[in-house]
């Protein structure tokens, strides 16, 4: 592993610097929860702080919301929606989408370093985000056009029709992760469909969400878009539980994913959940190793390995096994980990110290079990980088694949690695799990690329690629991965119920 970026060392307080000339220019002015196009302050008074986990220093303080604080969101959110936005026609709400898309891409670099700093993502994978953030907002501007109801043929002297009419109030709750693309991916097509909206971001990186509530404001109807930010069980479950929202839509854990859908069932609200994965990647015999290399290296090393599709579960053929794990250790090992605002940086800090704990603790049980870790498995050894929450690239072998380290999400950058040779053993072995979120394939062989796509148990296949996110292209969990598609022309219907007009030519 590089652990220096640039030509010079890095040391501790030249990060440090960098990182405090950077927040002194990024970290917005207006911190407070936006509800009805106001930025307040929580009903408790009561605040928390973001850190940098590059430098484990405090970069924001922010409010922690309430339930008293929720209900004000959803108020102001109701009172948007019956006196502007129900009017507000699709033409209009294309335009709005589409500046709010230019308001993201014109302020580029400033929200990719401000992503950067909440969350330790690397600069280039932040830009990334941004990038696909604003997409994502001009994708859902042209479906706002598309939303077409039916006429349905029928027997008899009528006339059926459908019309797609929003909720109204939906709730919508984000991790921490891709904080501003998550943030796009709930915004975009729930105001496409024209509901009005209460958001939470996750209490780790809640910045972007506000600096884009602070570039947009002068965009949207107050009170069309409102942000309470604090803790999941004080901000987050009062909104799934507030009889003013009739549909969530959370991306975040399993386990929180299950409690959501329980506080929805209690008042029948819909939900959308998009919840954890441990998908598997598939390597067949015929692979170019230098591609399935590279195409590895995306599938787990991307985000700190913080994606909830990261292929975090591999299949490699034993014919191909050797040379491969020579590779892919190699690659490992030499992927630049340092400061995430250095171009050059491949890898930075996971979001915090606990999911660095939470990450190594699974590494010390599969040890404890007698597994093999061919590297990694600690924080890297650079003094510079010893305030942050750095984890080195992981390869774990000899792991049986009932071990709770292959059978539960991890979220770091560690992979577990089985060899195969009996086709049906292996793809009973990476459907073996809860998740379906996603899975990867890599062959040349298109007979064997699809059946293997067709076989697997997930709800996106990539093929020769991984973590590929073309707009329009629905994505969402099988089996304990999630119910609903985002990101695409379905995913709007998911913001609409669906109103049938019967009328009689009697
Ligand atoms: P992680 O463990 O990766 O942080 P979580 O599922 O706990 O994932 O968090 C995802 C989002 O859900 C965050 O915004 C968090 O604040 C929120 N959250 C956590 N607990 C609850 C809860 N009980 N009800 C609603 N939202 C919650």
């Amino acid at each position: 592993m590089t652990t220096e970026s640039g030509d010079a060392p890095e040391d501790r307080q030249t990060i440090s610097d960098r990182h405090a000339d950077t927040a002194a220019e990024v970290v917005p002015d207006q911190l407070g929860l936006y509800i009805g196009g106001e930025w307040v302050e929580s009903a408790s008074g009561e605040t928390f702080e973001t850190r940098d986990p590059t430098t484990g220093d405090v970069l924001a303080e922010l409010q922690a919301g309430n339930a008293d604080d929720v209900d004000r969101a959803v108020t102001a959110a109701q009172t948007a929606f019956d006196e502007e936005w129900k009017q507000t026609g699709p033409a209009k709400r294309q335009k709005l989408l589409e500046t709010i898309a230019d308001r993201i891409s014109a302020n580029r670099e400033a929200f990719a370093q401000l992503e950067t700093l909440d969350n330790g993502k690397p600069i280039n994978e932040a830009r990334a985000d941004v990038y696909l953030a604003a997409e994502h907002f001009r994708y859902f501007a042209g479906v706002t056009r598309s939303l077409e109801g039916e006429t349905v043929p029928s027997d008899g002297p009528r006339q059926i029709q459908t019309v797609h009419e929003p909720f109204g109030v939906v709730g919508q709750i984000i991790p921490w992760n891709f904080p501003l693309l998550m943030a796009s991916w709930k915004l975009a097509p729930a105001l496409a469909a024209g509901n009005t909206i209460v958001l939470k971001p996750a209490e780790e990186t809640p910045l972007t969400a506000l600096k884009l509530m602070a570039e947009i404001d002068d965009v949207l109807p107050d009170g069309v878009v409102n942000v309470v930010t604090g803790f999941g069980p004080d901000a987050g479950e009062p909104l799934t539980k507030h009889s003013g929202v009739h549909k969530l839509a959370f991306t975040g854990s399993t386990e929180i994913g299950k409690q959501v859908m329980k506080n929805a069932a209690d008042r029948v609200a819909d939900v959308t959940l998009e919840l954890g994965g441990k998908s598997p990647l598939v390597i067949f015999p015929d692979a170019n190793l230098k591609k399935a290399v590279a195409i590895t290296n995306i599938a787990i090393f991307y985000n700190t390995g913080e994606c909830c599709t990261a292929g975090s579960r591999l299949f490699v053929h034993k014919d191909i096994a050797e040379e491969f794990l020579e590779q892919l250790t190699e690659t490992a090992e030499s992927l630049t980990i340092g400061d995430p605002l250095l171009d050059d940086t491949r890898m930075g800090p996971k979001v915090s110290t606990e999911q660095v704990e939470r990450t190594l603790s699974y590494v010390e049980k599969a040890r404890d079990a007698g597994a093999t870790i061919l590297t990694g498995g600690a924080a890297p050894e650079d003094d510079a980088l010893e305030a942050g929450s750095f984890v080195s690239p992981t390869l774990i072998t000899n792991i049986d694949h009932d071990h709770e380290a292959v059978q539960e999400e991890i979220f770091g950058p560690v992979l577990e690695v089985f060899e195969w040779d009996d086709y049906d053993e292996m793809m009973a072995l990476a459907n073996d799990v809860d998740y379906g979120l996603a899975a990867g394939v890599v062959t040349d062989d298109l007979t064997k690329a699809n059946k293997a796509a067709r076989d697997l148990e997930a709800g996106t296949v990539w093929v020769n690629q991984y973590n590929d996110f073309p707009d329009g292209m629905p994505f969402g969990g099988y089996k304990q991965s999630g119910i609903g598609r985002e990101r695409a022309r379905e995913t709007v219907y998911h913001y609409t119920q669906t109103k049938s007009i019967d009328i009689s030519l009697r």
